[in-house]
């Protein structure tokens, strides 16, 4: 076929012989030049590698949960497997903002001799099984525990990039969450070369449930924190707020510390996110509930909304105090109208209100 419709190009292109092609034209794709015949545009200046023209548009790769798409990027990116910079072609997620370079995602897949060597969506070189006798003291980078050494359980790691990790852990994570702290998107996991975690807000690099529309990076530390069900955590996530919540010790933040859900003063022990001076007793945060039923708004549930109530909101108003609400208490809210609801203070005034 002399002539082609590609999908990469809104104009057929002609196929010209090796020896016809002209000096300095390149491929759009792969930007180099020749040798080969080259299927080209010439009122568009596009042209592509035979070779180039036929990479398929769409693949698999284990190292990403989406499809990836041949697309050509105007602009230089970073490929998300091997951290190196490209033009031109990526085979490309955009929902994730994830790209690869072609020869990465050509990379052939290490042929498995037995267990020692492994590829796995976690990490972008092959991971070798850890010798338990090794001397070597590494931590998983999902569980924070120790690798090697004294454990019993059995890992795989890259050495080169200090990368570990349990077996068991490797087996366990998820691929994709939905989590409270970014109620609108799914999370996947990748991996960045460097990036601020969205829950505790420190600075990290490696694995992150991400969300690449938004922006948005979880570490898998805040991702998978215990929630207060879990008798004895010191750290919870709670889905009355969008950061993790740490159990208060010593009255770090002194004694004018009050409870966003009865709004009483927290003496006693008490979760909370010194950033936002968000507080909750720990009773408090055992026993409120996420989803409850209005008498007076029959349609919907409401839902406990981890955001603050905004000062400036108009919508806030609440119709069960007549408009005595406080700002500072934690809301309700009904996803399908504008209702908005405080947690009341005292029990016998909630219960009166709300059948939990
Ligand atoms: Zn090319
Ligand atoms: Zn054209
Ligand atoms: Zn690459
Ligand atoms: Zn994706
Ligand atoms: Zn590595
Ligand atoms: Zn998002
Ligand atoms: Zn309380
Ligand atoms: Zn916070």
């Amino acid at each position: 076929m002399d002539q082609i419709h590609h999908f990469l190009h809104r104009h057929h292109l002609m196929l010209t012989g090796e020896e016809e092609v002209k000096d300095g034209v390149v491929c759009s794709g792969c930007h180099k030049g020749l040798p080969g015949p080259i299927y080209g545009c010439s009122d568009c200046k596009f042209y592509l590698h035979k070779s180039c023209a036929d990479l398929p548009q769409e693949i698999q790769n284990f190292f990403h949960p989406c499809p990836l798409f041949l697309t050509i990027r105007s602009y230089s990116y970073k490929c998300n497997a091997c951290f190196e910079d490209g033009s031109g072609f990526s085979y490309r997620c955009t929902r994730c903002d994830f790209d690869m370079h072609v020869k990465c995602a050509q990379r052939p897949t290490i042929k498995s001799e037995g267990e020692e060597l492994i590829h796995h969506f976690t990490h972008w070189h092959p991971l070798t099984l850890v010798e338990q006798k090794k001397d070597i003291e590494v931590l998983c980078r999902i569980c924070e525990k120790l690798c090697s050494g004294s454990s019993n359980y059995s890992a795989y790691g890259c050495e080169k990039c200090n990368f570990f990790l349990h077996n068991s852990c490797m087996i366990n994570i998820p691929r994709q969450i939905s989590h409270f702290f970014h109620p609108s998107c799914p999370l996947i996991l990748l991996t960045y070369g460097r990036y601020r975690c969205r829950g505790c807000a420190e600075e990290s690099s490696g694995l992150a449930f991400s969300c690449g529309k938004c922006d948005f990076q979880l570490d898998v530390k805040c991702a998978l924190l215990p929630t207060v069900e879990s008798k004895g955590a010191n750290k919870i996530q709670h889905f009355a707020h969008q950061h993790p919540l740490a159990l208060r010790e010593n009255m770090e933040f002194g004694s004018e510390v009050w409870c966003r859900a009865c709004g009483d003063n927290c003496l006693g022990p008490c979760f909370g996110c010194g950033r936002c001076f968000f507080f909750l007793h720990t009773s408090c945060a055992s026993e409120i509930p996420q989803e409850i039923h209005y008498p007076f708004h029959p349609l919907h549930p409401l839902y406990l909304s981890p955001l603050l109530p905004d000062p400036a909101h108009p919508t806030f108003w609440c119709p069960a105090c007549c408009g005595r609400h406080d700002r500072f208490l934690l809301v309700y809210r009904c996803a399908k109208s504008i209702t908005t609801l405080n947690y009341f203070r005292g029990p016998e005034y909630r219960q009166s209100h709300f059948q939990g």
